[in-house]
């Protein structure tokens, strides 16, 4: 789950790292309205959930209310990466005199936390990680330990930062950490983290990643679910509460288990084909679910032909059998369906689905047998 820059902002707010004071405008004279009340010159930031704005043109430095309402009418609206600008970010414009990058980062493999500290921060920080990978320090941070006020003071060193920077970055990457592990983060990335003309040092941009699991322990994270990027098909899924994501291909995928829809996926390649999404409709093959299901692969007019791959574990087959059976008398299917339905009581299960079958309507016995069917009939249509 990616946050805004500003929502990330106003999440390092709450944990007191220090950032510049601004306001979210949709509109230009929002925009405007924000900056007069903020004091010029300010800075005009897309709020995009991609990075790079800066060299995309969506990070504008505005002297008055002139430039300021330039700037927001040419960044509204912009298409950055894919990501089209609806929302812009006006802040105080920092004096910088130095561009610093710090991280916390999730390294699944060593099942650790990663932090990275740079002096050579700023937009070219890709670069800096490939040509010259010592200018950023490293330290790996045990999950149950904790960050220790030792080892941020040697890793502070060891970045080398300005002197005067030193005090004011160790008190934000303890800050930092204190919001990263409470906010169940997997990334939390400043870039720039800047010094001062004036010696003071802070967030100038905000990059976070949330953990979707842990909604649950955060009510508030429902605000950033509804602004996640979402294409149409996914918008609709999202509002019907499936696990679904849009992919380029052509076969409409639906699957029992978030495993088995993506083996799905796999097996559609594995035959040559291509799915057009990721759908998984858990535990509760109902009628309502699956209706629901094939109401937005349906609606996605990409899709060529229909798998859906029931596996029963505790939902038997014939409960999904009806549900399939129920679902297509309420909803008119463009598409060709192909069935794989195996696992609990796969044969009462079959043998509902036996009377309504056709050539549009297809029964394969294996999970490999029923790709090839809807591959070919994806390619064919
Ligand atoms: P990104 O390109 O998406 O990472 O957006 P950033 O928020 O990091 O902004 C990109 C660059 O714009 C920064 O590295 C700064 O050099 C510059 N910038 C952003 N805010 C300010 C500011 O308040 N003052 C000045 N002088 N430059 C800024
Ligand atoms: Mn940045």
């Amino acid at each position: 789950m990616d946050l805004f820059e500003y929502q990330g902002k106003q999440l390092f707010a709450r944990y007191d790292i220090p950032i510049s004071p601004g306001a979210a405008a949709y509109t230009v004279d929002e925009a405007v309205a924000a900056a007069d009340g903020i004091g010029y010159p300010v800075v005009v930031k897309a709020q995009v959930h991609v990075g790079g704005r800066g060299k995309a043109g969506g990070v504008k430095l505005a002297a008055d209310v002139t430039e300021c309402r330039t700037h927001a009418s040419n960044i509204l609206g912009m298409d950055i990466k894919g990501h089209r600008v609806g929302l812009v970010w006006i802040e105080q414009a920092s004096d910088i005199a130095r561009e610093y990058y710090a991280s916390f980062t999730l390294d699944r493999s060593a099942k650790l936390h990663l932090g990275m500290l740079s002096a050579q921060g700023g937009v070219e920080i890709e670069d800096v990680a490939t040509t010259n990978p010592d200018a950023i320090a490293r330290i790996q941070v045990d999950p149950v330990d904790g960050l220790t006020a030792t080892q941020c003071e040697e890793w502070v060193s060891a970045a080398g930062l300005d002197p005067e920077a030193r005090a004011g970055t160790l008190d934000i990457l303890q800050k930092l950490w204190r919001c990263y592990e409470a906010a169940d983060a997997d990334l939390m990335e400043i870039n720039p983290l800047i010094l001062t003309t004036d010696g003071v040092v802070r967030a100038l941009d905000a990059k976070v990643t949330l953990d979707a699991n842990s909604v649950f322990r955060h009510p508030d994270y429902e605000q950033y679910e509804e602004t996640q990027p979402r294409d149409s098909r996914e918008q609709e899924a999202f509002g019907k509460g499936l696990q679904y994501v849009g992919l380029e291909g052509s076969v409409g995928v639906i699957a029992n288990g978030a495993g088995l829809a993506m083996s799905t996926v796999d097996v559609v390649n594995e035959v040559g084909g291509k799915a057009a999404n990721f759908l998984d409709i858990g535990g509760g093959a109902n009628a309502d679910v699956m209706a629901g299901a094939l109401e937005v692969i349906n609606h996605d007019p990409d899709v060529q032909a229909i798998f859906i791959n029931i596996f029963g574990g505790i939902t038997k087959g014939e409960e999904v059998a009806n549900g399939i059976v129920q679902a297509l008398e309420r909803v008119a299917i463009d598409s060709p369906i192909v069935i794989r339905l195996d696992g609990t009581n796969a044969e009462e299960g079959r043998a509902i689905l036996q009377p309504h079958l056709s050539d549009r309507l297809r029964l394969e016995p294996t999970m490999l047998d029923a790709a090839r069917a809807v591959v070919a009939l994806a390619k064919a249509k």
